[in-house]
C-alpha cells in the first residue's frame, strides 16, 4: 500500500519541514497543503513567502548545525505518521542532516545530495572527475595567487565564482589577465560565507542554456520539456518552454540528467542545467529541488515542478517519460529597484490586461532591496518567443513601490 495521509495536525499527519520559504517553497507548500499535508515553514527571517501559507512557522539560522538540529529533534518528537526534511534553499548545515538522516530522518532528496550541491566543489567533482560528463574547463583556488594562474592556464575569457554562493553572486567574466585581481576581490565580497574558496571556469561560449527538470518518483525517472532561460548577472530573468533542441543535443541532456540525478539518488525533482553548443551538452550545475527557471511549468504544464516534486516525494504516481506540455510559454521575473519595507505593486491592471493567459504571482517579501525577485510574470502563446514578449510585456508593467 501507498502513502496515506492523515489529517494535519493530528497522529496521522505527513509533515513537510520546509528548510527554506522562498517563492519556490510557497508553491512546494501550496502542493503539499492541496495533497492535505502539514507543512512547517522555516527560514532565517519572518514573514517569508512560504510562511504565509504554512500551517507552522520557524525562524532560525539553517547554517546553526545546532539550531537546525534542535528544530528537527522537536519535530520529530511531535506526533505525525511521516517526517519529511524538504530543503528549499543551498545554504543549510548539511552535515548535521546527513547525521540526522542516518539516525533515520528522510531527506529530500537525500542528504548527501543536499551536500554535494550546497557549494559548487562538491558537485562539479562528482560530475568531472567520478562521473566523467563533460563541463567547462575549470580550477578551484584560494588565493590571488591561485586564481591569476588558474586565468593563465584556461586563458580569457573565463568565469570567477566563490564556491559558496548562488544567484550570480560575487561571480565575474575575466576578459583580460590583469581582471583576476579584481575577480577575486569580488568574489571573497560576495560569497555565501564572505570569503574563501573560488571556482574559475572556461567559459563556455554556448548558442543556449537550459533546465532539464528531471523528476525521480517511485516509478523511474521523468522529463519536462526543456526550459531556455536568460540569466543577467547570473541570475535568471527569463525562461520559456519548451526550448527547441536537435534531437542529438535533447538525447545527449536526458543522458547527462539521467546520469546526474541517479548518482545522487532519492526522489523528488531536480533541476539540471546544461549548456549547448550544437549537438554538444555541457553539465553546468544541479538543484536537487525545484528551480527558479522552471516557474514557467506554473503556466504550461498540468503539473507543475512544484506538483510534480510533491508527488515524488511523497511515492505518489508521476507520469512516466516526458511530462505533458499543455502549451509553449515563458515567465519573466519582476525586480525590486530600492531598498524598502514592505513594498507595493502598482500596474496590475495594465499588466494582467496583457492577454487572456496574463498571470502575476507576487511573493508578499516584506522588504525589498535592488534586484531582489519580488514577483514572476507568467504567459502562453503560440510559440516561445510570443510568450516571452507577452512575459516581458507583464512584468514590465509591475512597478514595486516602496516610501
Ligand atoms: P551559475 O551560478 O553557475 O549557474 O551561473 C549563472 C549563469 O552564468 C549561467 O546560467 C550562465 O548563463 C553564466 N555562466 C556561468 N558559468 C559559465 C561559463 N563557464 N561559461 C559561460 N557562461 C557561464
Amino acid at each position: 500500500m501507498g502513502i496515506v495521509i492523515g489529517t494535519p495536525n493530528t497522529a496521522g499527519a505527513v509533515r513537510l519541514v520546509l528548510l527554506g520559504s522562498g517563492e519556490l517553497g510557497r508553491e512546494v507548500a501550496l502542493e503539499a497543503k492541496r495533497l492535505g499535508c502539514e507543512v512547517l515553514a522555516v527560514d532565517r527571517y519572518a514573514g517569508a513567502p512560504a510562511m504565509q501559507v504554512a500551517d507552522r512557522d520557524a525562524v532560525i539560522d539553517m547554517t546553526d548545525p545546532q539550531a537546525l538540529r534542535a528544530l528537527l529533534e522537536a519535530e520529530r518528537a511531535r506526533p505525525c505518521a511521516h517526517l519529511l526534511v524538504v530543503p528549499e534553499i543551498e545554504a543549510i548545515a548539511t552535515t548535521e542532516l546527513e547525521r540526522l538522516e542516518a539516525e533515520g530522518m528522510r531527506v529530500i532528496p537525500t542528504a548527501r545530495a543536499a551536500r554535494l550541491t550546497m557549494d559548487r566543489e562538491g558537485i562539479r567533482r562528482l560530475a568531472a572527475e567520478e562521473l566523467g560528463v563533460a563541463t567547462s574547463p575549470y580550477r578551484f583556488c584560494d588565493s590571488l595567487q591561485e586564481t591569476q594562474a588558474a586565468v593563465a592556464a584556461l586563458g580569457v575569457p573565463c568565469v570567477v565564482k566563490p564556491v559558496m554562493s548562488s544567484s550570480g553572486k560575487g561571480q565575474s567574466l575575466v576578459e583580460a589577465q590583469d581582471g583576476a585581481q579584481a575577480a577575486w576581490d569580488y568574489a571573497q565580497a560576495g560569497g555565501r560565507t564572505g570569503a574563501g574558496r573560488v571556482i574559475v571556469e572556461g567559459f563556455v561560449a554556448f548558442d543556449y542554456e537550459i533546465t532539464l527538470l528531471t523528476v525521480r518518483h517511485a516509478g523511474g525517472t521523468s522529463f519536462c520539456a526543456p526550459i531556455g532561460h536568460v540569466q543577467v548577472d547570473g541570475d535568471y530573468r527569463e525562461s520559456w518552454q519548451p526550448q527547441p533542441m536537435s534531437e542529438a543535443a535533447r538525447a545527449a541532456a536526458v543522458a547527462l540528467a539521467t546520469t546526474i540525478t541517479d548518482a545522487l539518488g532519492g526522489t523528488g525533482i531536480f533541476g539540471v542545467e546544461l549548456f549547448v553548443r550544437g549537438d554538444e551538452v555541457l553539465f553546468s550545475e544541479v538543484s536537487p529541488r525545484p528551480h527558479d527557471t522552471g516557474m514557467v511549468t506554473m503556466a504550461t504544464q498540468t503539473l507543475s515542478e512544484f506538483a510534480l516534486h510533491a508527488r515524488a516525494i511523497l511515492g505518489l504516481p508521476v507520469p512516466a517519460g516526458e511530462i505533458p506540455l499543455n502549451t509553449p510559454g515563458a515567465s519573466a521575473v519582476v525586480l525590486a529597484a530600492e531598498t524598502g519595507d514592505a513594498p507595493r505593486y502598482e500596474g496590475l491592471e495594465a499588466a494582467l490586461g496583457v492577454g487572456p493567459d496574463a498571470q502575476v504571482r507576487i511573493f508578499g517579501k516584506p522588504d525589498a532591496r535592488p534586484g531582489r525577485r519580488m514577483g514572476v510574470a507568467l504567459a502562453t502563446g503560440s510559440g516561445p518567443d510570443q510568450a516571452r514578449e507577452r512575459a516581458r510585456r507583464i512584468a514590465g508593467a509591475v512597478r514595486v513601490v516602496t516610501g
